[in-house]
C-alpha cells in the first residue's frame, strides 16, 4: 500500500499549484484540500460565510484568519485527512494561519513545506489565460480559438474565467502575497522542512520534482 503525505504547497498564484495538487492527490490518495475551491463552493451555495467571501475575492485580497483557521481546523479532523493525509493548497497564507497549523497539526507533523517557485513575470501571463471549470476545478488555458459556452471535459461543468483573474485583481494577490506569503517561506526554512521546488519546466517534470521532493522530506522525518 501507498503510504498517504501530510503536504503543504506554497507558490504565486498561477504557479500551477492548482494542477500539481490533483495530481499529488491521485499519487499518494489524500485528499486535496484547496481553501479557495471551499471558498468559492461556499459563494455558489450562498451561505454567509459565501456572501462575505465573494467580497473579498473579488477585490483579491484575504479572508480573515480566523475563519480560515476555522475551515481548515474542521476539515482536517476529517477521517480521510487524519487516516491518510492531505495536500493543502491556499493556505497557510499568512505568519498566524501558520501557527495555527502548527498546532492543528502538532500530533501528525507536515511531511514536507514545498515552494513552487515561478517569477512573477511569468504567472501574469499564465493568469489571464487561464480558465476553470466552475464544477470541479479543473484549469484549461484560453487560446481565443475555443467554442463557447466551453464545457468540461471531465465533468460537464462551465469552463469560465474566474472573477478575480482580472488584471486589477491580479496584481493585488501577487502584491499580498509578496507581503503575507513569502514570510512563510522562511518561517518553514527556519523549521527545515521547506523544499523549494523550480515550477518553470513541463507539468511532467514539475510532477517528478514534487514526488522526488516528498520521498525525501518523508525520510528526513
Ligand atoms: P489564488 O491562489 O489564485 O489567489 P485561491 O483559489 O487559492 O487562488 O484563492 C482564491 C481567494 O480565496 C484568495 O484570493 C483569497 O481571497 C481567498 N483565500 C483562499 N485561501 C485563503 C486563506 N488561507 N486565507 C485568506 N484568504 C484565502
Ligand atoms: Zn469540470
Amino acid at each position: 500500500m501507498i503510504p498517504g503525505a501530510r503536504l503543504i504547497l506554497l507558490g504565486r498564484q498561477g504557479a500551477g499549484k492548482g494542477t500539481q495538487c490533483v495530481r499529488l492527490s491521485r499519487h499518494f490518495v489524500v485528499p486535496h484540500i484547496s481553501t479557495g475551491d471551499m471558498l468559492r463552493a461556499a459563494v455558489r451555495e450562498g451561505t454567509e460565510l459565501g456572501v462575505m467571501a465573494k467580497r473579498v475575492m473579488d477585490e483579491g485580497g484575504l479572508v480573515g484568519d480566523e475563519i480560515m483557521v476555522g475551515l481548515v481546523r474542521e476539515r482536517l479532523s476529517q477521517p480521510d485527512a487524519v487516516g491518510r493525509g492531505y495536500i493543502l493548497d491556499g493556505f497557510p497564507r499568512t505568519v498566524p494561519q501558520a501557527m495555527a497549523l502548527d498546532d492543528i497539526s502538532a500530533d501528525r507533523p507536515i511531511d514536507v513545506v514545498i515552494d513552487l517557485d515561478v517569477p512573477r513575470d511569468m504567472v501574469l501571463s499564465r493568469l489571464s489565460a487561464r480558465r476553470v471549470c466552475r464544477d470541479c476545478g479543473t484549469n484549461y488555458v484560453a487560446t481565443g480559438a475555443e467554442t463557447l459556452p466551453w464545457i468540461c471535459e471531465v465533468c460537464g461543468g462551465d469552463v469560465m474565467q474566474r472573477d478575480d483573474d482580472t488584471p486589477e485583481a491580479i496584481t493585488h494577490r501577487l502584491d499580498l502575497y509578496e507581503e503575507q506569503t513569502e514570510p512563510l517561506i522562511e518561517y518553514y526554512r527556519l523549521q527545515g522542512r521547506l523544499a523549494v521546488i523550480d515550477g518553470v519546466a513541463p507539468p511532467n517534470e514539475v510532477f517528478k520534482r514534487l514526488t522526488l521532493a516528498v520521498e525525501s522530506g518523508r525520510r528526513a522525518g
